[in-house]
């Protein structure tokens, strides 16, 4: 019998400003987004974990939104990302830098982030994975 593996997904929303310096069209200029996050996250076995509080879970949905609050939102939402983030704030760059900030994060916890996603607006993101 093939195996499944389960994941477990949480998305969050913050506004923050930013600009493009050298960008040839209209980025160049400080402008705003309201960016989504989703952070998709697996245990190692593809399992659930099978005692204690998260029992038949992944990991705790409150433990999570607590883990990208702090590591995250709290330092993005409502900046200017040009003064927060020490890269230009491409949607590639930061969804590269959020995955390793939460990737280092969850480490001790046995759970190993899949996948983000950072959405710049309602039809275009970025996403960061293993290969
Ligand atoms: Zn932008």
């Amino acid at each position: 019998m093939t195996s499944i593996r389960i994941k477990t997904t949480k998305s969050f929303t913050f506004d923050a400003a930013h600009f493009l310096p050298n960008h040839k069209g209209k980025c160049a200029n400080m402008h705003g987004h309201t960016y989504r996050l989703d952070v998709t996250v697996i245990r190692d076995n593809g399992k659930l974990c099978n005692d204690g509080s998260d029992e038949g879970m992944v990991i705790d949905f409150a433990d999570l939104k607590a883990i990208v609050k702090a590591e995250v939102i709290d330092r993005m939402d409502h900046k200017v990302l040009n003064d927060v983030l020490p890269f230009r704030t491409t949607a590639e760059n930061m969804v590269t830098h959020i995955f390793g900030i939460l990737t280092d994060k969850l480490q001790s916890t046995g759970v190993i982030v899949d996948r983000v996603k950072l959405w710049e607006t309602p039809d275009s993101y970025a996403e960061a994975c293993y290969e």
